[in-house]
């Protein structure tokens, strides 16, 4: 992930760097590189186009261009204009955990859609929470929609040695999440984990039932998963459900692919939330709080 970008970026900022003097030309042909570099990526129009300005405006300060190194300067705002682009402001660079600073059991639903690595995210977050957090995790399928889900959760949970709800077939999602609260503080659970339905598409009846199983369970998280491979259309996902429900964050899965990495950069402008972590691989452990300031270091190389 973020090869092409990165070495597109190289090669703008190794220019910079290679001239003694810069003037506001200088710097405005190169931002026109990195408006395309960024495009090429995926990243969304409006998001390349905001951080073009913030960076040509700054860039072009007369302090940054009288300075000895105005290339090193130019780059070293770009980095710092990275690390906000993913989210820098929200932990000072670093990764923002979860906040399950809650009366237990604290609810964290996972909403997104189908395919997107939901379920696979859910089960890996609750070993995190088990291992990492050492907490007593709970977890429980509401996807009635699609007829394996249940029983795959279950199959991971074995995995991860994490609970799962008993499955009552032909039970609904606003009812299953109802028996997983109750059970969830009978076993004095910490934290439930819901995995709710995805469809193919986000749709009506899939922000309905979200809004009604948030509305019972009160979640202190819901996580939003998003396949990271889509490029432009996960960031449409992410946008259409932000305007739903109040996300806490996203999961941004695939990141072991080959994404040209727009929805990772476009992704905190758009929803607003910080991507709290990332994806990358099959593997239960395959799961990595998300850094903005690491990930910018690898994409500034
Ligand atoms: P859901 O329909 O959203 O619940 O999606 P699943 O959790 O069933 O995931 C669909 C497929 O994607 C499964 O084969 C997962 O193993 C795979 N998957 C999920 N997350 C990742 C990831 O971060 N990297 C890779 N390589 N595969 C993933």
């Amino acid at each position: 992930m973020f090869d092409t970008l990165s070495d597109r970026l190289g090669g703008v900022f190794d220019k910079l760097r290679g001239r003694g003097a810069l003037n506001e030309q200088d710097v405005r042909d190169a931002m026109r590189e990195v408006r395309i570099a960024l495009l090429e990526a995926d990243v969304a129009l409006p998001v390349a186009r905001r951080f073009i300005d913030d960076v040509t405006e700054k860039a072009v300060g007369q302090s940054v261009l009288r300075s000895v190194t105005p290339g090193q300067q130019v780059v070293k705002i770009v980095n710092d204009a990275l690390v906000e682009m993913l989210g820098g402001g929200d932990g000072g660079g670093e990764a923002v955990g979860l906040d399950l600073n809650a009366a237990p059991p604290v609810v964290i639903m996972m909403v997104g859609l189908q395919g997107s690595g939901k379920t696979t995210s859910t089960a890996k977050l609750a070993k995190l929470i088990k291992e990492k957090h050492g907490k007593k995790a709970m977890m429980a399928s509401l996807d009635v929609n699609r007829p394996a889900a249940q029983e795959q959760l279950k199959v991971l949970g074995e995995q991860v040695g994490v609970a799962t709800l008993p499955i009552i077939p032909g039970q609904q999602p606003v009812d299953i999440a109802t028996r997983a609260l109750n059970a969830a503080k009978l076993q004095a659970v910490d934290v439930l984990l819901l995995d709710t339905a995805g469809r193919l598409h986000v749709d009506q009846a899939l922000m309905e039932e979200m809004k009604a199983v948030s509305a019972i369970s009160a979640p202190k998280e819901i996580l939003l998963v998003v396949d990271s491979l889509t490029g432009q259309d996960a960031v449409n996902v992410a946008q259409s459900f932000a305007g739903q429900v109040s996300l806490t964050g996203v999961i941004l899965t695939r990141m072991d692919g080959d994404a040209r990495g727009g929805a990772a950069l476009s992704m905190r402008a758009v929803t607003g939330k910080p991507i709290k972590f990332a994806g990358t691989g099959e593997k239960m452990d395959a799961l990595e709080p998300f850094h903005p300031a690491r990930v910018a270091n690898r994409i500034l190389g």
